[in-house]
């Protein structure tokens, strides 16, 4: 099969890429190498508020089912004390279920005109004079694409000796990965739908973990494992765990591969190939959806001008941008910028 586009990973950031080139009148395809869009879901769903959000969430929050988020406060789960109260100041942003919102995207790439394969699994890449042309796959099915342009958007894979970003633009200090469990647990007391709870203290089982309360009796949290999560929910010790303490989950998903958050790669082009969302270390679903769009800008610009060295210009539209001075990196966020308000205020400033 021969495209203008073919879009390796059907995730936020290759799905609005997707869509964006579509729309522009160019043939896409992506490919999915999981038999569903959205699935395995690893992700906690918070769209960070910003214009792009606004604008991007019109089009799509008719169809899905979102909770607005109102506050974030940070918590000493052992004392109970409350460190900071973050309320909606007009940063704002939604709580979604990844896996719907997903979909949500995909519906509205097809409907621009892409070409959207599922269960077909992106294998190498193809390379002539040193330069991308297209993508083998590991499909009977559509066992080649060759197109002017390729987009890697394979996502939290990235980071790993199986992802393309590894073999081609990742260094070692880039790619840290650790793993952990995403789990949708039902019944859990004491959330307010729309208030995410961040727990800081010293004790790693209940430091660093998160409560999305996304209504409809669901909230999400990560632990490092389903056992990690047994335990902290059998303790009596801290509110964490009381909250947890009458939950269940009903749907764990695995994120093995997830890189540190809150930086980019390097280098985002190689021999003509455009990594977007977490294939270029981007973490967070708008910032990749915003990378996304800057890929598609390049992309058309290149195939109308038929010269492959502008696809240059996508790392240093990047670079100059507000999604790379204010990475998604709620973990690093005290190191960052000091405190939680702060982030999110200079993050509800993106602008694409
Ligand atoms: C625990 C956790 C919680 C998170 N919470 C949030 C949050 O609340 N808000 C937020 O903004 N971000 C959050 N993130 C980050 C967010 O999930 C990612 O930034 C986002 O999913 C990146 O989008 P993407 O399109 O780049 O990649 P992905 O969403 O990972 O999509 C990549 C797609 O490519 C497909 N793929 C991979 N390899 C191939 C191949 N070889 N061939 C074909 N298809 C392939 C995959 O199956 C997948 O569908 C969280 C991440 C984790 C791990």
């Amino acid at each position: 099969m021969k495209c203008d586009i073919v879009v390796i990973g059907a995730g936020p950031a290759g799905l609005w890429a997707a869509k964006t080139a579509a729309e522009e009148g160019l043939e896409v395809v992506v490919l999915e190498e999981h038999a569903a869009v959205g699935l395995p879901k690893h992700c906690s769903g918070w769209l960070l508020g910003c214009e792009f959000t606004d604008k991007m969430f019109a089009g799509v929050k008719d169809a899905l089912p979102h909770q607005k988020v109102t506050r974030m406060v940070i918590i000493d789960p052992l004392s109970g004390q409350v460190k900071e109260d973050v309320e909606d100041t007009g940063w704002g942003g939604y709580l979604v279920r990844r896996e719907l919102f997903d979909r949500e995207l995909a519906k509205l790439a097809v409907m621009a005109g892409a070409k959207l394969f599922l269960n077909v699994k992106a294998k190498e890449l193809i390379k002539e004079d040193g330069r991308v042309v297209g993508v083998q796959t590991a499909s009977d099915r559509l066992p080649e694409v060759r197109a002017k342009v390729t987009i890697c958007a394979d996502g939290m894979k990235s980071a790993t000796n199986s992802g393309f970003a590894h073999r081609e633009i990742a260094s070692e200090s880039e790619s840290e990965t650790y793993p952990g469990v995403k789990i949708e647990l039902v019944n859990v007391r004491e959330v307010t739908p729309g208030q995410i709870e961040i727990y800081e203290c010293g004790d790693p089982a209940l430091g660093s973990r998160s409560l999305w309360p996304h209504g409809w009796g669901i909230t999400l949290a990560s632990f490092s494992s389903i056992k990690a999560f047994s335990e902290v929910r059998s303790r009596r010790d801290n509110l964490l765990s009381r909250k947890l303490a009458s939950s269940f989950p009903i749907y764990v998903g695995g994120f093995p591969n997830r890189k540190q958050m809150g930086y980019f790669y390097n280098h985002m082009v190689r021999d003509g190939v455009v990594f977007v969302g977490e294939a270029c270390g981007c973490s967070g679903v708008i910032h990749g959806m915003i990378t996304g769009s800057y890929a598609t800008k390049v992309a058309k610009k290149v195939i109308e001008q038929g010269d492959m060295k502008i696809i240059d210009e996508y790392e240093k539209m990047l670079k100059n941008s507000d999604i790379y001075r204010n990475p998604f990196c709620y973990r690093n966020v005290r190191k960052n910028y000091g405190s939680y308000s702060v982030w999110l205020e200079r993050s509800a400033e993106i602008r694409i």
